[in-house]
């Protein structure tokens, strides 16, 4: 098909492919590269690139004008879109014969000004990072007024915007302007300057907004507020680090994720964006860490290369109700600047790439991310989210480098398309348990004992992954540790000891006997649920006064420590409380449901429903269940992703506390005959959830398995059913997945999560493939997954920080189990330790099929162990290794193991250092055995002599499909030559 015809077929996604990304970026450097081919004009281009017009309009113009100028003109712009945008593949629209054929219409380059239009893309790229150096030298020279000046730099536009500014102005100017330019370019290559040279001249104003906001910072970050209620932390003594993780990555590059990591170019998957997100769980550290990367960046110990950190709280961002322009946003809502304020902010968007702004919490923003309404404009006020929305997306304040953290749930593709990468904020590592331990406890022997009987717990030491139950834990450890028989279980049990303890280390009244503390202290507890509920209900998370007063919260309600007064510059004159963390209030919220007459059947629907159907409803019947004295606006809108996820917690917390275990803790607080009507209910939900889970798997494929890819939704109901602790309801749920492979990839699983999937899963009644690759298992997790091991015939864990001590409690159950025969482990943490372990398992299971452990740190030493395993088997058939350091020595080992093998089909020792000793060796296999069909050995250092040698064995056996031999030691004639000799050879 011609190129004009692919234009005009696939008109629509090319103009999307240029445009849906909102910005006109991709389309200016497709018509730079055009022109500078002489494939467009001037006037051409002029006419294509008009200011003010839509952009889809602009891209059309230029689909019509390529139309009008034929074939070859067409041909050149699929080829200046594949280099614009290589992941969406130019070649997909269109695919050339000759794709040499443009080379010669570059233009030669007599004259300086011929040399700006035919090297536009490249000076483009180069002139952004000295825009204001060659600005200076076209003024020195007299080529540019400050006029000129002014005209290129107009802060609406990009920086590469402003860099094709400056190329029309100059071209404008005449040839000696132009060689000052390329002059200029050259000088700036030849000697690069380091960033700390490049940085501008600091005027003494702006120095002393930058010490004024760095210390507002500083003393917005040094302590730990929320901890311990009352009572305030240093930050410096208890901060401990967390795991951060970038998607998809192998745990090399993760190791330490420091913050210079966070900013830098690690990772970074969308260049033309400036914003990073770091998404976790509630609870799991992002404020903390935040802080932490404040606290660091006042002390100069990093981020240094921004002069200006502007921190933002989403959740006080609720509160700004006026319109604001960028400028009043930063000044008002982080620190003003006593004098030159304009001044200040000329800075700012003359230097974008000094300022890092952060949002913290975006999840709890009231509106979720869009990225309709577009603002430009600096000066434009509008509403602090749309605000928020442009700064994200980057139409306003191009360059400057934002940080946002939220929830997962709340980050769909809208935002997705926006950010330079994403990182994932996973919670404390087993080693940062015991660190935050040590540091929590003063005394070491204190500390010694939390962590023994810690380590003895292991559904404990799961949820001490997530850093606010860690906290918890350590601050309620006397009651929650080495109690025995009832220690606690599930998230549910943790909260509510720390409620019993808050208020046990408040309460001055002694209670009478056979008065349990729920009902001694139920008046705060009614207070403060009905204040949570409400404001869970509304996605109010700060509260004021009069919100306290209203749901009858009194000064010594708030003494008790669950409040604590919200620290936000811009609110320095209002008192204002929030609850000690999200999931403080969302329990309180879950009080409120079961303890009170009226909020009965109405909330326990709104938290349960199926969320097709919670969109459609409105709050009306939230609204139902609060009390009329009530004047609180609620919101009318659809929940956002936020607001759902808060809901979910909520949910969770009531499956807990109307759980059969506290019913007791009820009476005499709420009618025993309500609550376990609520139980019944909630019950029936969770029930009536799952059949909708399974009711939507499809059919399998015919010679396939029924396999289930699990909805966000399905782990949420998990947790709700084990935080039941009723093994009648996990059994029901159960009873009617019928399905071969159950699939829950990125699913967010941790430890805790594991712990109730195996509470589940445990009560299916066929057995499945259970897969769960890219989540955060960990050891303890592994750990917990045990209960449910005699259910899974193949455990797939890629990609899930797993060590050798995992595998090696899992070798111990699963040793046992006839029925689990394939594990995939590729990408852990695993080393030469663990393959004793399998070799174990290879010896004792005759009919153990599968074993992938790619990507591994296993040796040759390792290898040996398997073959030792290897050499009594006479069952798998998959055997990966790829990605390893086996070598020669290995490969020698494996193939002498597997050299009479009639069971092996795939054998993979792709990556692992293999020269032609080991494919001589591996030649055996080829040679013995009759099962084998594929051997890959791709990426490895294999000379002429080693194929040669599997070339000769392949001449024994006819049923190897494949040799694969990609990227060896070998030239590109011996190639050939093997080629022609061995069709089954593929290189
Ligand atoms: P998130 O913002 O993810 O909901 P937070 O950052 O508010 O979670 O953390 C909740 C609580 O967990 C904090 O109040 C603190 O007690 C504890 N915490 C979180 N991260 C750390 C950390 N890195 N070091 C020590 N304690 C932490």
């Amino acid at each position: 098909m011609l190129a004009q015809e692919v234009l005009v077929r696939r008109r629509a996604e090319i103009l999307n492919a240029l445009c849906s990304s909102g910005s006109a970026e991709h389309l200016e450097r497709v018509a730079d590269m055009l022109l500078a081919q002489g494939e467009l004009g001037w006037e051409d281009y002029q006419n294509v690139l008009v200011p003010g017009r839509t952009l889809y309009s602009n891209a059309r113009q230029l689909l019509d004008l390529l139309y009008t100028k034929g074939t070859d003109s067409c041909e050149l712009f699929f080829r200046a879109v594949e280099q614009v945008l290589p992941e969406v593949q130019g070649a997909v629209f269109y695919s050339s014969e000759n794709p040499s054929g443009s080379d010669g219409r570059v233009k030669p380059q007599g004259t300086s000004t011929e040399a700006l239009l035919t090297r536009r893309p490249s000076l483009i790229s180069k002139l952004q990072g000295c825009i204001d150096g060659v600005l200076g030298a076209l003024v020195e020279s007299g080529h540019f007024s400050s006029t000129d000046c002014d005209g290129v730099q107009l802060p609406i536009h990009t920086p590469s915007q402003q860099a094709r500014r400056l190329l029309d102005h100059v071209r404008s100017k005449g040839e000696s302007a132009a060689s000052v330019v390329l002059q200029y370019i050259q000088q700036e290559q030849e000697c690069v300057l380091t960033p700390e040279q490049r940085r501008p001249t600091l005027t003494k104003e702006f120095v002393k907004y930058q010490k004024k906001l760095s210390s507002s910072v500083s003393a917005q970050s040094r302590f730990l507020s929320t901890y311990g209620g009352t009572s305030h932390m240093p930050l410096d003594d208890i901060y401990t680090d967390v795991q951060l993780e970038l998607p998809n990555s192998s745990a090399d590059i993760n190791k330490s994720m420091g913050f210079e990591d966070i900013v830098g170019p690690v990772g970074t998957l969308n260049e033309d964006a400036d914003t990073v997100l770091v998404s976790g769980e509630a609870g799991s550290g992002k404020s903390i860490w935040l802080q932490r990367l404040h606290l660091h960046w006042t002390r100069g110990a990093a981020v240094q290369d921004f002069l200006l950190l502007f921190p933002f709280s989403c959740r006080r961002l609720n509160s700004e109700h006026r319109d604001l322009s960028v400028q009043e946003l930063l000044f008002q809502h982080c620190c003003w600047p006593d004098r030159e304020q304009e001044e200040i902010f000329q800075f700012i968007l003359d230097h974008p790439h000094l300022v890092l702004l952060t949002f913290d919490g975006l999840d709890e923003l009231k509106q979720s991310f869009s990225d309709e309404h577009r603002i430009c404009c600096p000066n434009q006020r509008a509403p602090v989210h749309v605000l928020l929305f442009n700064l994200i997306q980057g139409s306003l304040m191009k360059g400057v480098r934002k940080i946002v953290t939220s929830r997962p749930e709340a980050v769909g593709p809208a935002l997705k398309k926006h950010l330079s990468k994403e990182v994932h904020l996973k919670g404390f590592s087993p080693s940062g348990i015991d660190c935050f331990v040590r540091k929590h406890h003063s005394d070491p022997n204190e500390a010694a004992k939390v962590l023994e009987s810690l380590h003895a717990d292991t559904a404990l030491l799961g949820l001490c992954h997530s850093p606010v139950l860690c906290w918890i834990v350590s601050q309620c450890h006397k009651e929650l540790l080495g109690c025995g028989e009832g220690s606690p279980q599930t998230v549910t049990d943790v909260y509510l000891v720390i409620l019993q303890h808050f208020f046990q280390h408040h309460n001055t009244l002694k209670s009478g006997i056979g008065v349990s503390w729920l009902q001694q202290n139920l008046e705060t507890v009614l207070h403060l649920g009905k204040l949570a509920f409400e404001g869970i209900s509304n996605s109010n998370y700060i509260f004021s006064v009069t919100d306290l007063e209203t749901c009858g919260v009194t000064e010594s309600d708030i003494c008790i420590g669950f409040l604590i007064q919200s620290k936000d510059m811009s609110l320095a004159h209002s008192i204002c409380y929030e609850f000690l963390h999200i999931t403080m209030q969302c329990f309180f919220a879950a009080m409120s449901v079961i303890l009170s007459s009226n909020a009965g059947r109405p909330a326990i629907l709104k938290l349960f429903e199926p969320q097709e159907t919670k969109k459609s409803l409105n709050n009306a019947c939230f609204r139902g269940c609060l009390s009329s004295s009530n004047t609180q606006q609620i919101s009318e809108e659809h929940p956002t992703t936020g607001e759902k996820t808060n809901l979910q917690i909520t949910a969770t917390f009531v499956s807990g506390l109307l759980s059969q275990r506290y019913q007791k803790l009820w009476l005499h607080c709420s009618s025993s005959v309500l609550v376990e009507k609520k139980a019944k209910q909630v019950a029936r939900y969770l029930s009536k959830g799952m059949q909708q889970h399974f009711r939507s798997i499809p059919q399998p494929v015919q010679g396939e398995k029924k396999s289930m890819h699990a909805m966000p939704e399905f782990v949420w109901l998990i947790k709700c059913i084990y935080e039941m602790q009723e093994s009648r309801i996990a059994k029901d749920a159960m009873s009617k997945l019928e399905v071969g492979h159950l699939k829950l990839t990125y699913c967010n699983i941790g430890p805790v999560e594991c712990t109730a999937l195996a509470y589940v899963l445990q009560h299916l009644k066929s057995p499945v493939g259970l897969q769960l690759d890219n989540n955060s298992v960990g050891d303890v997790g592994v750990e917990q997954l045990l209960p449910c091991m005699h259910i899974c015939n193949s455990l797939y864990l890629r990609n899930n920080n797993i060590t050798d001590e995992g595998i090696r409690k899992l070798i111990d159950k699963v040793i046992h189990l006839d029925s689990f025969q394939k594990i995939a482990l590729f990408n852990n943490r695993l080393t030469d330790a663990c393959t004793q372990h399998f070799s174990y398992l290879l010896k004792t299971r005759q009919n153990f099929l599968s074993l992938r452990l790619g990507n591994n740190n296993i040796t040759a030493e390792g290898a040996k162990q398997l073959a030792e395993g290897l050499k009594c088997n006479n069952s798998l058939q998959y055997l990966g290794l790829w990605g390893n350091r086996i070598g020669d020595e290995g490969a020698e080992a494996l193939a002498k193991a597997l050299q009479n093998s009639k069971s092996i089909v795939w054998l993979s020792l792709v990556g692992n250092g293999v020269g032609s000793t080991g494919a001589c060796a591996l030649s055996n296999i080829i040679r013995n055995s009759p099962s084998l069909e594929d051997l890959w050995l791709t990426e490895n250092c294999i000379t002429r002599t080693g194929v040669e040698s599997l070339i000769q064995a392949l001449k024994h056996n006819d049923r190897v499909k494949s040799v694969w031999l990609k990227n060896n030691d070998l030239s590109s004639a011996e190639v050939e030559e093997m080629q022609q000799m061995e069709s089954r050879l593929v290189f």
